[in-house]
């Protein structure tokens, strides 16, 4: 810790233990059934984007709907020097620039913010942590639990989850609190080998009931709804198979480009950015069997069952299962934009995928023969996430004389962005005399005759991980099967002589490249 840093950090411990923050409210009116356990969350990269985009912005809201616990504290960590006052004036901004900052209630919100500068490759740096938040738990009561929020890039995860073990800062203590947590941000490895070696690596310092691998699409509110559509209603899951649907399309479009991520994206491309974690896991939701329990482990087993169906692509005939397309120029609500080689960062002549398409199927009784259909992409018409369980005809029409050989199928589609709804298309008879058919859609929007507080993703993630709950984390076992699945993919993708062929450029502002009408044939 530099010198000012180090003065600056105890003056705020000593004032705290004179204004210790308050952030005590009735317990009723907590998010949760319980209150997570007094805490401190110690965020690694706190210099960073997504500190100032997401993580604080989350617990800012959380401490709104009175979802922390009491006593709870931040403490950034990060290479930048900065003070404890300047770290704190920092994450003000951030809220200001997420629209979210509420004066009156940030003076005791940001009495919970501390900053204590690192060195990421000096053991002392990590041992002067351990030191301050010794003391940090002792002003403040926060009962040794401690989570460390890993917000740096993921070339860094492996050589702080030793640091900050070999500084003792893994050790849970032997009662029900004082205890420990990782979390650790997607991308979990690059492939299968780097995501067993990340994972070897946290387990030298941390066991698996301590980590925790986020993927924050799993916490939003209509993901988390899918099971409960499909499990708590008995009319659905009779029908949710091969019999009755012709196939699935799971869909996450984009609008926007590569934004400032160019670094990221350009290592990483479509299918890490967002098949081998979000899109699996909507899958995974979308084809598993019903957990005997609503239990952590128990609906993550049945997870890890769809992956290990999932069928693996024949290399030597990719396209048939799969279109690779990368954005051109175009224009998106009017507004010009440019290619992806054109964006700031970007290699010139890159041959990253900005879109993916694939044709899924699963081996097993419930999906056999049906195609899933996963599609995400950047620059795409417009921004959209939504499954649709697209069923069969009618397997014989009595109105065949009269109507034609045709009838519209039913279709179900879970909206997750921007609509969050429900809708059921069937058919119904117009009126008159004549007979005749209409396509007509019953809709439900998630949020109707709800007047309570709406947690983002982000938020929570960060109460489920302070509640220690692993409901919506990814397990190692699910992590590895999915990159088992991806990794022969990627590798032919990248390694095949002429990369360019597999590569298709589509406009910006379409629907991605036309290639991916064959592969719905
Ligand atoms: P940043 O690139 O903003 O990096 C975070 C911090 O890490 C920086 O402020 C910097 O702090 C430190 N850092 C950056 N590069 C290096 C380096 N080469 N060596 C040492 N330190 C470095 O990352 P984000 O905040 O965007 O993301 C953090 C993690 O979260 C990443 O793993 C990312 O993949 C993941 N993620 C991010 C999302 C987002 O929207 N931003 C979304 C989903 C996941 P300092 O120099 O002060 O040490």
């Amino acid at each position: 810790m530099n010198k000012s840093n180090e003065r600056d950090g105890m003056d705020q411990v000593t004032k705290a233990a004179t204004t210790a923050p308050d952030l005590a409210v009735p317990f009723e009116s907590c998010l949760t059934e319980e209150r997570p356990e007094p805490c401190i969350i110690v965020i690694v990269g706190a210099s960073g984007d997504l500190t100032s985009r997401k993580i604080v912005p989350a617990l800012f809201n959380l401490y709104l709907n009175n979802g922390l616990p009491n006593p709870f504290l931040i403490l950034g960590c990060a290479r930048t020097n900065l003070s404890t006052p300047e770290f704190r004036d920092r994450m003000k901004n951030a809220l200001k620039t997420v629209d979210i900052l509420d004066d009156s209630k940030w003076q005791v919100f940001s009495s919970s913010l501390y900053y204590h500068s690192i060195d990421y490759e000096e053991p002392s740096s990590f041992n002067a942590m351990a030191e301050y938040l010794r003391e940090l738990n002792k002003k403040h009561g926060t009962k040794g639990n401690r989570i460390f929020y890993l917000a740096i890039p993921p070339s860094l995860y492996k050589s702080t989850a030793q640091m900050l073990g070999k500084a003792g800062l893994s050790q849970e203590g032997e009662g029900v609190n004082d205890w420990v947590r990782i979390v650790v941000e997607k991308p979990f490895g690059r492939d299968l080998d780097s995501a067993i070696d990340l994972d070897q690596s946290l387990h030298e310092h941390f066991r698996e009931h301590q980590i925790f691998r986020i993927d924050h699409y799993l916490a939003k509110e209509t993901v988390q709804n899918i099971l409960m559509f499909r499990f708590a209603n008995a009319i659905f899951e009779p029908i949710w198979n091969r019999r009755y649907i012709d196939h699935v399309s799971i869909t996450a479009a984009e609008s926007l480009g590569v934004e400032h991520r160019a670094g990221y994206y350009e290592q990483a491309g479509v299918l890490r950015d967002m098949f081998q974690n979000h899109m699996m896991q909507i899958l995974a939701l979308t084809a598993m069997d019903p957990p005997s329990l609503f239990e952590a482990d128990r609906v993550r087993d049945e997870k890890v069952k769809v992956y290990r169906t999932m069928r693996p692509f024949p290399t030597d005939d990719l396209q048939g299962y799969l279109v690779l397309g990368q954005y051109s120029a175009g224009s998106i609500d009017g507004k010009q934009v440019p290619a992806y080689r054109d964006e700031p960062g970007i290699n010139p002549d890159s041959l990253t995928p900005t879109f993916a398409m694939m044709k899924v199927f699963l081996d097993n009784w419930r999906w056999q023969g049906v195609p899933f259909y996963l599609t995400s992409g950047k620059r795409l018409a417009k921004k959209i996430t939504e499954i649709v369980i697209q069923f069969k005809e009618v397997p014989h029409s009595m109105f065949r004389a009269i109507l034609g050989e045709h009838i519209t199928a039913n279709r179900l589609i879970l909206g997750i962005y921007p609509d969050e709804k429900i809708s059921l298309t069937f058919q119904t008879k117009n009126p008159g005399a004549r007979v005749c058919l209409r396509s007509v859609t019953m809709d439900f929007h998630y949020h109707q005759n709800y007047t309570g507080p709406i947690l983002d993703a982000y938020e929570k993630v960060l109460l489920d991980c302070m509640l220690g709950d692993h409901m919506l984390f990814w397990r190692q076992d699910g992590v590895e099967l999915c990159w088992s699945f991806l990794t022969p993919i990627l590798k032919e993708c990248e390694t095949c002589g002429d990369r360019s062929k597999l590569l298709l450029p589509y406009n910006s502002g379409t629907s991605g490249p036309d290639a991916t009408k064959n592969l719905m044939k």
